[in-house]
């Protein structure tokens, strides 16, 4: 049984404090400004047939323009900018599950709760891209909506479960592989994207025959396997050679099953890494045995959402995320969140080759972030 280091948000914001982290102060704040706010509740209805989550409830300006987005789109005219009020500068949950269960419980999210969360999502606005796409910036939604990543932890059989019907292999359908296909299925726009995070010295996905269906599966349906160690060790406590051999024996896992597949994305145990800064970076680079890893990214545990790729304090190799679950701060809290402060929320432009900020947040750019993409500015109305 895996344990897992639970930290309290008041946690967080001191260390924050006092290293004075200035990567973090500004989101903190915000949490703690925030949080004597009312968090209003969620309905907790489900999405069916019946109840497509399709209407805007019209509380989100961001997400509106649906309707009236230009025909020929070309170019944004200035107006349609105005309207659309694109920031890519603007923070993006990468959401962290584990599994799925009767009960609501830390790492374990609900299938009604799951299916809602989705639907939450959608009806807000928010379109699923890759994680690799994230880190890379190269995020590709329809002008007006925001980037979401989601990520699954461990590999239990509940994120991926097969069963019999009729003697064929059948895709659980209340499994977070099937929830997701099922809501693709309905939702295109939505698209369908996840990594899972796995560790070959376990179960992977439980059933044990099924691990290359599995594995070819999740990446002939355009989602993604990463690394999240051999055996799920808390890469804080280890040693160089320790930290390389998890690394390089999962990869070596996963290569056994999909050759051609580039495993480089890591999601720390428990989300802890070595103080030393010589021994952590064997995280990112490094080899065992003759079998090399290049991480170019790797993932924490909670608490807030992450800055985008182009951001100043954006740190590919720590990437905080969002808890898909009841905690305090977790998915439904920064949902509301992001409701009451478009402003802080990234917004497409829609147009991957080019990276549209308000003129307010040029200093947050790093221009060294930017690659081949070209930068454009606006002013808002109340500048
Ligand atoms: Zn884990």
């Amino acid at each position: 049984m895996k344990i897992y280091i639970k930290a309290s948000v008041a946690t967080f914001l001191s260390i924050v404090l006092l290293t004075g982290c200035s990567s973090t102060v500004t989101v903190s704040n915000d949490v703690a400004n925030n949080e004597k706010d009312t968090v209003k509740t969620v309905k907790n209805s489900v999405y069916n047939d019946k109840n497509p989550p399709l209407e805007d409830n019209g509380e989100n300006n961001a997400v509106k323009n649906e309707n009236d987005k230009d025909e020929n789109k070309d170019e944004h005219s200035e107006t349609d900018i105005k309207k659309i009020k694109p920031n890519e500068a603007g923070q993006v949950m990468v959401l962290m599950y584990h599994s799925l269960g009767d009960k609501e419980k830390d790492y374990v999210r609900t299938v009604e709760n799951f299916k809602e969360d989705l639907r939450l999502l959608y009806q807000k606005g928010y379109r699923l891209i890759s994680l690799r796409d994230y880190i890379n910036n190269e995020i590709d939604v329809e002008a007006g909506k925001t980037p979401v990543v989601l990520t699954v932890d461990d590999g239990n059989q509940s994120d991926f479960n097969i069963i019999q019907d009729n003697g064929k292999k059948k895709v659980d359908p209340n499994s977070i592989v099937g929830i997701l296909e099922d809501f693709n299925k309905k939702y295109p726009d939505f698209g369908l994207e996840a990594t899972f995070f796995i560790n070959g010295g376990s179960n992977v996905f439980g059933q044990k025959d099924l691990i290359e269906y599995k594995l070819n599966y999740i990446i002939d349906n355009g989602m993604d396997i990463g690394n999240h160690s051999y055996g799920h060790e808390n890469l804080g406590q280890k040693s160089e050679i320790e930290i390389q051999r998890t690394l390089a024996k999962n990869v070596e896992f996963i290569k056994k099953y999909l050759p051609d597949y580039e495993v480089n994305i890591l999601s720390l145990p428990f989300g802890a890494r070595p103080k030393n800064s010589e021994k952590r970076k064997y995280l990112y680079k490094g080899s065992y045995e003759g079998i090399r890893y290049n991480n170019i990214g790797a993932l924490a545990v909670g608490w807030r959402p992450e800055y985008s790729a182009v951001h100043k304090e954006f740190d590919p190799l720590y990437i905080h995320r969002v808890h898909g679950s009841s905690a305090k701060f977790g998915i439904r809290y920064w949902l509301e969140y992001f409701d009451r402060h478009t402003d802080k929320r990234y917004i497409s432009d829609g147009d991957k080759d080019i990276v549209t900020i308000p003129e307010k947040m040029m200093d947050k750019i790093d221009k060294n972030k930017l690659g081949s993409k070209k930068l454009r500015t606006y002013k808002l109305d109340e500048e």
